[in-house]
């Protein structure tokens, strides 16, 4: 039952895929560190190769047909791609999801204030994350302030090589006498997660010169007041790039592989399909599944079914059934990271059933905490199928749980897509140091993850 690892299945030609593949991927992470870039890249790749906003075709009352192909931009956070099938609409889609935002630390709505010369950002952080690994470390500043009159300023500090970068502070170790007797969950708090953003009184100024000085450098750079910063969202992400990691290069460490890693392998696979594939297939790249999927951009919102209503129509296809069908029929893989075995803490998996990095991507039967709660709990039926498309396009892939049972657990968007009905697998790249500012996967899964998504999406 042990599943071998994919890098003994390799040939010459199989090895550059692999590394162009990682190329393409760490210039993806570098250029993608918000939902919001993340989308820009998206869609521009999806226009090179042909796509048409649905929004236009909407407008343009523009007839769609097999092989047209169509993207929904939500909100500038999450983007639904379609290539239009030769079956109708309501013999399903092929569908493959993932998200595109990472755990990170957002500034609050009034961020700013002084102290101890100082100038600071107060923060709340978004997603799970393990307080302690975001202190003392390289952060860069990411997002956009938009003011009242609609116009948006776009904010990226950091990430340029002779670009200032920020930070949170930690404690020096000589006085940490009282906070290593805490908890490790409790030795960071949420509301210490502040920034440091400057240092340096502004001349003249007597009432906190820091912070002056701080707002000058905003207006005068950016044309940023200190209340547009109520309509801003800036997230603080690591300021590292995404690079090689290991002696043999076989690995890349980086912000964000979860769920970057497989948005973009579901991205590749889905720019190289035929150009009419057999059924429909729909690429989902959505925002907000590190909170619950909530929102108007997350998976809970019905954009889905909004924007397959919308395309029906445009085929002369659209009733409540022929969209309710389509979806019913669908088969789908959920795209998320699994938490790849660590034998550093060996302790909290359970060896038969953990994701290994290298051996190929990851199928989860279900996830959810405690007796499965939350789960999605995929069809042994559907299983079977995906288990016959894999070995069929000769990818390779391991099957895993999210660690020992009562270990903890966590959640995707699977069980969202499954409401329709359809039926719906977990999948994805298995992940060492799931949500930390820097993970860590293996080349060799996103190559596999890359070729299971285009497998799937041409045989489901
Ligand atoms: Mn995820
Ligand atoms: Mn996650």
């Amino acid at each position: 039952m042990e599943r071998p690892n994919a890098w003994k299945t390799y040939n010459k030609t199989d090895l550059k895929k692999v590394d162009l593949l990682a190329e393409r991927y760490k210039d993806f992470l570098n250029r993608g560190k918000t939902e919001r870039e993340c989308v820009n890249y998206i869609v521009d790749a999806l226009e090179k190769k042909g796509y048409l906003s649905l929004e236009k075709a909407v407008h343009e009352k523009k007839k769609l047909k097999s092989g047209d192909k169509v993207y929904l931009n939500q909100m500038n956070k999450a983007v639904v791609a379609f290539h239009i099938g030769k079956h109708p609409l309501e013999a399903g889609m092929n569908i493959v999801g993932a998200h595109i935002d990472s755990p990170r630390v957002d500034l609050k709505q009034n961020p700013f204030y002084e102290d101890a010369d100082f100038a600071l950002a107060d923060t709340h952080y978004y997603g799970g994350i393990k307080k302690y690994q975001w202190v003392a470390r390289q952060m860069a500043l990411h997002g956009v302030v938009v003011r009242k009159d609609g116009t948006m300023i776009n904010i990226c500090i950091g990430e340029k090589d002779d670009d200032p970068v920020v930070g949170i502070s930690d404690l020096l170790v000589h006085l940490s006498q009282d906070q290593a007797s805490k908890k490790l969950s409790e030795a960071i708090t949420g509301e210490n997660l502040d920034i440091i953003l400057a240092g340096k009184p502004l001349e003249e100024e007597e009432k906190e010169p820091v912070k002056a000085q701080l707002l000058r450098i905003l207006k005068d750079e950016y044309g940023i007041e200190e209340e547009d910063m109520l309509s801003a969202e800036i997230e603080a992400v690591p300021a590292e790039k995404a690079r090689d990691f290991g002696l043999d290069r076989s690995m890349i460490i980086g912000y964000g592989h979860d769920d970057r890693s497989c948005a973009f392998a579901e991205l590749d696979a889905l720019l190289s399909l035929p150009s009419i594939p057999e059924f429909t297939c729909c690429g989902m790249l959505v925002d907000k599944e590190e909170i619950g999927s909530v929102g108007a951009t997350g998976m809970r919102a019905r954009y889905l079914e909004n924007a397959l209503a919308e395309i029906a129509n445009l085929m002369g296809q659209y009733s409540e059934l022929t969209v309710r069908r389509a979806l019913q029929n669908s088969r789908m893989l959920s795209c998320d990271v699994s938490a790849g075995f660590d034998p550093l803490y060996a302790s909290a998996f359970e060896k038969k059933n953990a994701a290994f990095l290298g051996r190929g991507v990851c199928y989860n039967k279900f996830t959810g905490t405690r007796g499965k709660s939350g789960s999605n709990d995929a069809n042994a039926e559907f299983i079977g199928k995906v288990r016959r498309i894999m070995d069929d396009c000769k990818v390779s892939w391991q099957t895993a749980e999210l660690g020992r049972v009562d270990q903890g657990g966590g959640g995707t968007i699977a069980y969202i897509c499954a409401l329709y009905g359809m039926e719906v697998i977990d999948s994805g790249v298995a992940v060492l140091n799931m949500h930390a500012p820097m993970e860590i996967i293996s080349k060799a899964d996103l190559y596999e993850a890359d070729k299971a998504y285009r497998a799937f999406m041409l045989n489901a």
